[in-house]
């Protein structure tokens, strides 16, 4: 019983004790940078294959933290996501992403914002999607710029909240994305009970493809699926010459990954712009 008892004592280590101060830090840190606007907001352009055109890019949060630097979305979207903060970040960003807008429709009418929404989002009590939309009343912007992504998983347990959000945003003229598609619950059938107009191939599959190999052949599965049910392809994760000139050859219709650019500020993404195309 003695010996019991002493490793009862043992599953609270010092380290695991080290472990639980870290995250309620990373917690309450994280408040304070929403509220000391230390969030960044980068963007990586999604490129068409045919053309080599840049009309859409994905919005992917960064944390500019005052002693530990440029923080990946990595190490705070879980545990942002465990306590419901996601919630207001995800405002904070589209907010953001939409004043951007404002700026860039002008010059740049055709372009398309992706934006992350997590399952936490769409299934939270406090968000709904009309945040957003009427975000883009108030600054009179059409819903057209924007695209939202979300994950297979959402889909497979779409509750009638979720699939009133996601008409909503259709019907304000948004469109929508399938994150990561092939890593979760893929299934096609989902695909086609909802309105989706983007498939997006998760890196895993394209980082490994070459000529006939199988992850080439899911490629090319996934893109003739997706547009005999009337979704175009985005290739994430593009890295090389040869995966871009394999998935163009497969009809994919884009592509991103830093074979193009990593995810950059908005001005280095403006100037990537007025380098490459007249819009
Ligand atoms: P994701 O949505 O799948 O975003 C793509 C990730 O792949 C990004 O990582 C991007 O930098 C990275 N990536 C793009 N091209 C390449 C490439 O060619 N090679 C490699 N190795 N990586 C590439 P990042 O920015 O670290 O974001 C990680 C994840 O964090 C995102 O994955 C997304 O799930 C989440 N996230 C980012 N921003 C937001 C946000 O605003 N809201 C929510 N809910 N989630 C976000
Ligand atoms: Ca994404
Ligand atoms: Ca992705
Ligand atoms: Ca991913």
């Amino acid at each position: 019983a003695k010996e019991q008892g002493r490793n009862r004592y043992q599953y609270f280590t010092p380290v695991m004790q080290e472990e639980a101060l870290k995250r309620m830090r990373l917690i309450s840190d994280l408040w304070g940078a929403l509220n000391d606007n230390q969030f960044r907001v980068y963007y990586q352009p999604i490129v068409e294959l045919a053309t080599g055109a840049i009309f859409k890019a994905e919005a992917l949060i960064r944390w500019q933290h005052p002693t530990r630097g440029l923080v990946g979305p990595n190490d705070f979207i879980p545990v942002a996501e465990d306590t419901g903060l996601i919630v207001d970040i995800g405002d904070w960003l589209f907010n953001e992403v939409a004043s951007q807008m404002v700026k860039w429709k002008q010059h740049y009418p055709n372009l398309q914002v992706s934006v992350n929404k997590s399952p936490v989002q769409f299934r939270s009590v406090h968000d709904n999607c009309s945040n957003w939309i009427e975000r883009l009343e108030q600054l009179g912007l059409s819903g057209e710029n924007f695209i939202v992504e979300i994950t297979e998983g959402l889909l497979l347990d779409a509750r009638d909240s979720v699939v009133s959000q996601l008409n909503a945003f259709r019907e304000a003229g948004m469109k929508i994305a399938i994150d990561d598609f092939g890593t979760g619950y893929s299934s096609l059938a989902y695909l086609r009970k909802f309105d989706i107009d983007f498939v997006k191939i998760d890196r895993s599959f394209t980082s490994n493809i070459t000529p006939n190999s199988s992850d080439m052949v899911l490629c090319e599965a996934i893109i003739e699926m997706s547009h005999k049910l009337g979704m175009k392809v985005i290739a994430e994760g593009v890295e090389t010459d040869e995966q871009r000139d394999l998935l163009r050859n497969a009809d994919c219709d884009f592509a991103q990954g830093y074979l193009y650019s990593k995810p950059i500020t908005v001005d280095q993404f403006e100037q990537l712009l007025n380098a490459t195309q007249s819009n």
